[in-house]
């Protein structure tokens, strides 16, 4: 079990907060509106109304024996900065930083923070590829655009073998296949595969474009 901070408990702040809570890490919440602290309190293991600019609070606060603080302080770029600022000045290494702009992450990674989260986006680019290949639920980059990729089998593939969704694509890696509670690791090309089949890929990301046209 770790121990985190968030500080910040608007909607990106508190959904960190109590997902870390329940991943049970011991979560400290700040926020100087009363009302959210109010909102999330029964959730985190501790909630406090402050004003996170003030130093002499984060120290009372104990916050340099976190594992690591995530600052999801949006609208009030100051703020987010000079939060930031004391969280370093205090030696605080894993600092994850919630970003509203881009002069705003520019200022964060020249004070060095090397996780910069621009929620709105991320979740924008995700929601454009969900759209467009339904059949990736997830997805994880390896940089240098290659990328691992889980794959629901529905209903128009019920019955293919799998060989015949592979074989135009052997620089794709299959990595797994899993039905129900059961795991392959070499998955016989012969496999018939079944509606809710899940499969494991990785590659590259023009060879994984033209595999998931295959499961459209
Ligand atoms: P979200 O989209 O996640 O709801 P947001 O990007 O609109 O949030 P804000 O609402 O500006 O971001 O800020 C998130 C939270 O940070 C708010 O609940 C706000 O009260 C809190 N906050 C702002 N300034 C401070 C501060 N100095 N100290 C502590 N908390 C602060």
């Amino acid at each position: 079990m770790a121990q985190f901070a968030v500080i910040g408990l608007g909607s990106f702040g508190a959904t960190v907060a109590t997902e870390l809570v329940e991943l049970k890490h011991d979560v400290l919440g700040i926020d100087s509106n009363k009302k959210y602290v109010e909102n999330i309190s029964d959730v985190l293991t501790h909630a406090v109304i402050a004003d996170a600019t003030d130093e002499h609070v984060l120290n009372e606060l104990n916050i340099q024996n976190c594992d690591a603080v995530v600052v999801a302080i949006g609208e009030d770029i100051e703020a987010s900065i000079l939060c930031v600022l004391h969280l370093k000045n205090m030696g605080i290494e894993k600092i994850w930083v919630k970003a509203k702009s881009k002069s705003h992450h520019m200022i964060l990674s020249h004070l060095g923070i090397d996780k910069i989260i621009h929620p709105e986006e991320d979740m924008g680019v995700r929601v454009a590829q969900s759209l467009s290949y339904p059949m990736v639920s997830r997805y994880m980059s390896l940089e240098d655009d290659r990328y691992i990729v889980k794959i629901e089998v529905k209903d128009n593939l019920h019955g293919t073998r799998f060989q015949t969704i592979c074989e135009y694509n052997p620089e794709v890696n299959v990595i797994l296949h899993k039905r129900g509670k059961d795991l392959l690791y070499q998955v016989d090309p012969n496999l018939i595969l079944q509606r809710g089949d899940i499969i494991v890929v990785e590659g590259h990301l023009e060879q994984l474009r033209k595999l998931s046209n295959r499961f459209k």
